[in-house]
């Protein structure tokens, strides 16, 4: 079962600490493919999402001032975001609905995060609109990205706490 309010048709994710963790001690991104894991318990609570055609259209949106400081290439930083998406949903995403901002963390530009330049990229990508979409992150700067686009936020604790909870209510469905 989708663990989504059912007029949502495009869902938007974070990537650090929604979809995927890092597994090198002090680092805020992954710089190469060895260096992440998806974010446990992400493809339990997404597993009941049908994604694609018929079924909810995917994307990404995410800081990647990393690759302005040179410790990653664009290439690569899309290579990783797509593999953490494939890897927590089951679906790669287009490579035009994966987007993300590498400029200095100070550039001032319109696309990083609190911005709403990135979800405005992905909705114009899919075309759907803010009514229908929903972003899922982690951290303030994602919720206030929502705001400024228009579009609902959802936290990704309270992804995972509902599929704790639908696990548990659902049980009775098995045998
Ligand atoms: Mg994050």
């Amino acid at each position: 079962m989708s663990p989504f309010p059912p007029h949502v048709r495009l869902v938007i994710f974070d990537a650090d600490n929604t979809l995927r963790r890092v597994t090198v001690p002090g680092r805020v991104c992954p710089w190469g493919p060895d260096e992440w894991e998806p974010l446990p318990g992400i493809r339990e609570a997404l597993a009941g999402v049908a994604w694609g055609e018929g079924g909810l259209r995917l994307a990404m949106a995410s800081n990647q001032d990393q690759v302005f400081y040179g410790h990653l290439t664009a290439g690569m930083a899309r290579r990783l975001l797509m593999d953490a998406a494939e890897a927590a949903t089951g679906h790669r995403p287009e490579e035009g609905a994966v987007r993300f901002c590498a400029h200095a963390m100070d550039a001032g530009c319109a696309c990083r995060k609190p911005a709403p330049g990135l979800l405005e990229q992905a909705m114009a990508h899919h075309g759907i609109g803010p009514d229908q979409t929903l972003f899922v992150g982690d951290a303030e700067v994602d919720r206030e990205a929502a705001a400024h686009a228009g579009v609902a936020f959802l936290h990704v604790d309270e992804l995972l706490g509902q599929a704790s909870l639908g696990s548990g209510s659902s049980s009775h469905q098995k045998t």
